[in-house]
């Protein structure tokens, strides 16, 4: 400790000796350029006709003043013996450059940047994250999170698995007397936002271990080896803690299956191979208990997840109706929510978010209500957080030229009138031609009524349906497109592929599964995957057209209200039809 308090009064002092030599410099720098470079004869031209006020010669360097006052500098060259005889004869003044001045810039200063510059690097080559992994080093700093299961909400089971493990961390005598092991790896997957991050502090916070906490990335490093090292110390250190917890966010940087061809797959062998060991090694009471997290369960190796490794799978999914309302009371807590505001209805409207798109809806309209200056969270505001958490923030259309803003109704409600002639769409919730976000120029927002586990093909066709909505209408309207659909068509085609390549919805494909990537498949079987889905897609944007040509008039109808008036609420969406 003694030493730690001498070393950081060290750095101090260091820090800002290190501050003034760099301050120097910098203003001697910043003098400099304001002084014209001459020629040395031109120079000894202006002594000679009287237009020098003084100078200062410098063994290398002369700096001086004419009589215009302007500054200049020239170098100064070694045969001018005759240059002070020179300046006694016109009547020049002239000094030395002043002793200090020489020393400072002719070698402290740069000495002391230089020393300081080198310091940096040193440090740098010290932190923890470079060094851990290297012999005999203390590498991490367990930490000791301090929110509990209770801030974790609307996913019931992936907690009741891991309080089953804060027992055993706590109480492992009721475990052994049983016979029973302890479990050595968790594998926590699901979507990102649902909270994965979250349990794996909350468990640590609710067993009381030191958690070391670490992302797969940091493993992942350019020279081979270097990232099994860092495994290697890394169980070192728990096991020296133990027990504790160990925790690998976004496991799948390094857990990624091993036969990819990509150029660092050397490096990434290395490090899986190293964690394997290392879970191998893990004595029966180590008490040492790996937590692993991944969005991509799919990409991670199964090496990792045969048993006496990831044992246990936990998956954790985007919450349900009764999750999301737990979610966004954990969230209300600290805020001020109004008594009209019914945290239950936005629930109810906000199937398939996550828990962090939650949390980010009660903070947005939190702000919002901040900024009017409201007393509490009204409806509305939650309305808006929606809005603007779904399509991003508000963008003036000023800009928008009268034909393309045409255009954009036309395309916004043909999604929307699509939607409301399919049968299984989600209803229509808003139509608006204000821009959001950074690409979208108008949105048709949809709100699902229920969860939804299970899609049938019919709900499949037509939401693919409802998403060429928009470039119908605009080949209807206009008799040419725009490129105002990509996204559209981003979005349907890889509906229509999944429909082909994982559901077995294809025609002609059959049932053959292409791998999660779609990419687990024959070549021959591939390009027979690309035409079923372009025959799927223009089979269904031709439906797409017959609806609108019969529904003309509606089309019409509806466009040239929301042009007018730019937003369209489903009720007044729902009058003209
Ligand atoms: P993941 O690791 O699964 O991508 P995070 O744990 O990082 O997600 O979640 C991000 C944030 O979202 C959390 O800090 C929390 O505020 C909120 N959040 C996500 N899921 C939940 C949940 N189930 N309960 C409460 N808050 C949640
Ligand atoms: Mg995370
Ligand atoms: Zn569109």
């Amino acid at each position: 400790m003694q030493s730690d308090a001498t070393k950081k009064r060290l750095e101090i002092v260091l820090a800002v000796l290190f501050t003034i030599a760099s301050l120097f410099i910098l203003v001697d720098l910043v003098m400099q350029t304001g002084q014209r470079a001459l020629a040395y004869s031109e120079v000894r031209e202006a002594i000679r006709s009287s237009r020098v006020e003084e100078m200062t010669v410098g063994p290398t360097l002369l700096n001086g003043t004419l009589s215009d006052g302007s500054r200049f500098k020239t170098q100064r060259i070694s045969e001018d013996a005759e240059l002070i005889p020179m300046l006694e004869k016109y009547e020049v003044s002239y000094s030395g450059p002043s002793e200090w001045r020489s020393v400072f810039y002719g070698g402290a200063a740069p000495a002391i940047a230089l020393l300081g510059l080198l310091y940096f690097f040193y440090q740098r080559s010290q932190s923890p994250l470079r060094n851990f992994g290297k012999r005999g080093k203390t590498l991490l700093v367990a930490e000791s999170p301090s929110t509990g299961f209770d801030h974790v909400a609307g996913c019931d089971e992936a907690k009741s698995e891991l309080t089953e493990i804060v027992d055993f961390l706590t109480a492992p005598e009721r475990f052994h007397a049983m016979g029973a092991s302890m479990p050595r790896g968790v594998l926590l997957s699901g979507p990102p936002g649902t909270g994965k991050t979250l349990l794996a502090r909350a468990l640590a916070a609710e067993s009381g271990v030191p958690f070391f906490s670490l992302s797969g990335s940091d493993f992942v490093e350019m020279y081979v080896g270097v990232g099994a090292a860092r495994v290697r110390g890394l169980f070192e250190q728990a096991r020296k803690q133990a027990p504790c917890i160990v925790f690998i966010d976004e496991i799948d940087a390094l857990g990624k299956t091993r036969d990819q061809n990509s150029s660092n797959s050397d490096e990434r062998e290395q490090t899986l191979n190293q964690l394997l060991v290392e879970l191998d090694g893990f004595e029966q009471d180590s008490r040492v208990v790996l937590i692993g997290a991944t969005n991509r369960p799919e990409v991670i190796d199964p090496a990792l997840l045969r048993p006496g490794r990831f044992d246990r799978q936990v998956v954790v999914d985007a919450p349900d109706r009764v999750g999301r309302l737990a979610i966004l009371e954990v969230h209300g807590r600290g805020k001020k929510i109004g008594p009209n505001t019914s945290l239950k209805k936005l629930a109810n409207s906000t199937a398939g978010m996550s828990g962090a798109d939650l949390a980010n809806i009660l903070n947005e309209a939190a702000l919002l209500a901040a900024r009017e200056g409201a007393s509490c969270i009204e409806q509305e505001h939650l309305h808006e957080a929606v809005e603007k958490v779904l399509a991003g923030p508000v963008r003036s259309n000023r800009l928008l030229d009268k034909n393309l803003k045409n255009r954009i109704a036309y395309h916004e409600t043909g999604h929307a009138l699509i939607a409301y002639h399919s049968p299984t769409a989600d209803p229509v919730h808003k139509i608006s031609i204000v821009p959001r976000g950074k690409a979208a120029l108008g949105y048709t927002m949809q709100i699902p009524l229920s969860d939804s586990y299970l899609m049938t093909e019919t709900e499949l066709r037509d939401r693919i349906r409802v998403l060429l909505g928009g470039r119908a209408a605009e080949a209807l309207i206009f008799n040419e497109v725009s490129t105002g659909a990509e996204n559209d068509l981003e979005r349907c085609t890889l509906l229509a592929r999944r429909m082909v390549g994982h559901f077995g919805m294809g025609a002609r494909t059959g049932l053959l599964h292409a791998g999660a990537d779609l990419r687990g498949c024959s070549p021959a079987f591939a390009a027979k995957m690309d035409e079923q889905v372009q025959d799927m897609l223009e089979d269904i944007f031709k439906e797409a057209q017959t609806i609108l040509v019969e529904n003309r008039g509606q089309l019409e109808a509806v466009s040239q209200r929301l042009l007018k008036r730019e937003v369209l609420e489903a009720e007044e969406f729902e009058s003209f039809l």
